[in-house]
């Protein structure tokens, strides 16, 4: 008899044969600048722990109480059992931090995208998406009856042509049309041309929905986001925020105005099919939350990191794009060339992971670094001294 999954074996070979095959590694130790991977000490600049919240005492001890006082699980969906005083206090948080009327918290970023965009955009509207967004964003997109449109990356002019066509065609005038941006492109690291989407978006009456993934914790005062560090508030009308990378814990959120929040609550399907957060991480992400507001030396360390790293890389001769955050690209040129690189790195203990097709084009395969809070200038200075050698090595330099 004949497997009727032979198919998965030829996909492995093949991804074996164009040196893009992946072993997961293991780390063995907390998430932290420096972690025990694979049996190896490393320095990792592969998480997206930007501000070193993954092992902050107060999320560790705001996480243990909430175990102790609540237990360990929610037991059901928000809509039937599974909404606890902690998922409120920490949306209502969330709203005040964020300053919007209301915010709602899903399991994960991607949940939230591809939960809340089917409902920004429901059959008859249309939505206009920067080609570069996240995979969530295009599964929520693709989730959605609506009609869609994709504007070069960053490609402002195209944006507007695009909405004066949509505006000028039969009809045009009365649908619904959402932007949607990230506000920091997660494999570039650059920040989204916001004032501009939105004048765009204000000009032709379209909704602005900007994912702020790589953004929270990071950009703007106390790591509110894009919103704030353009000072935008209340034009842009929806922002979805993760709780999983620069706050440390996991989540997502949707943050806009009273009606979106009890829509989601109605319609959204991650939020009514999907068990809510476990107590001990939604008190953990209220605790990041203050440790946003109390610690900002965090923040400042991280860009101070950020401009140090750059700087090297930079003086070394690396390509490193164009990014404006803490997420630096390393490119390599072929995806075998960027594993072989990230390969390479670990073996001089530094853990960077190498990033191929399909997650960008062949051609701009990297390896993406994001150095943290967390790292300090000899851990910089090591790092630095690995990408020299490994890169002068494989003719990259
Ligand atoms: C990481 C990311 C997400 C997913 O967030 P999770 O909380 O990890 O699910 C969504 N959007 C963007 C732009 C991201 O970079």
């Amino acid at each position: 008899m004949t497997d009727p999954l032979a198919f998965l074996g030829a996909e492995l070979d093949e991804l074996r044969a164009k040196g893009l095959y992946r072993r997961l590694r293991v780390v063995e130790s907390e998430q932290a600048a420096h972690c025990r991977i694979d049996g190896r000490e490393v320095i990792t600049l592969s998480s997206n722990n930007y501000l070193g919240l993954t092992t902050h005492p107060k999320l560790r001890r705001a996480a243990i109480e909430a175990v102790e006082a609540f237990g360990a699980g929610s037991g059901a969906v928000r809509t039937i059992a599974g909404t606890m005083t902690l998922h409120q206090q920490l949306e209502a948080r969330l709203a005040e931090f964020k300053h919007v009327e209301a915010t709602l918290t899903f399991q994960s970023g991607f949940t939230a995208n591809t939960g809340a965009i089917p409902i920004l955009a429901p059959e008859g509207s249309v939505i206009v998406s920067d080609e570069l967004n996240h995979a969530s964003i295009i599964d929520g997109i693709r989730l959605s009856k609506a009609e869609r449109r994709i504007f070069p990356h960053a490609d402002t002019d195209a944006l507007r042509a695009t909405l004066r066509d949509i505006r000028s065609a039969p009809g045009g005038a009365d649908r619904t049309v959402l932007v949607i941006t990230d506000g920091v492109f997660s494999m570039d690291g650059d920040i989204a041309r916001l004032p501009e989407i939105v004048e765009a978006a204000e000009e032709f009456e379209a909704a602005v929905f900007v994912d702020d993934a790589h953004a929270s914790g990071v950009l703007g005062r106390n790591g509110r986001g894009t919103v704030d560090h353009f000072d935008l508030h209340g034009r842009v009308h929806v922002q979805v925020g993760t709780l999983s990378k620069a706050i440390g814990v996991l989540g997502g959120y949707v943050a806009g105005s009273l009606n979106l929040r009890e829509v989601l609550i109605h319609r959204a399907r991650p939020f009514l099919f999907s068990t809510s957060h476990p107590p001990a991480v939604a008190a953990a992400c209220l605790a990041a939350i203050d440790v946003l507001e109390s610690e900002p030396d965090r923040l400042e360390r991280l860009w101070a990191n950020t401009r140090l790293f750059k700087d090297g890389m930079r003086r070394l001769g690396f390509d490193i794009g164009g990014s404006e955050t803490p997420i630096t690209p390393v490119i390599a040129g072929s995806g075998a060339l960027a594993m072989k690189l990230s390969d390479r790195l670990f073996e001089e203990g530094v853990f960077a992971q190498g990033i191929g097709f399909p997650t960008v084009p062949d051609a701009r395969s990297r390896v993406r670094t994001i150095v943290t809070a967390e790292h300090s200038e000899t851990d910089l200075a090591e790092c630095l001294a690995a990408f020299e050698l490994v890169g002068r090595e494989l003719g990259l330099i």
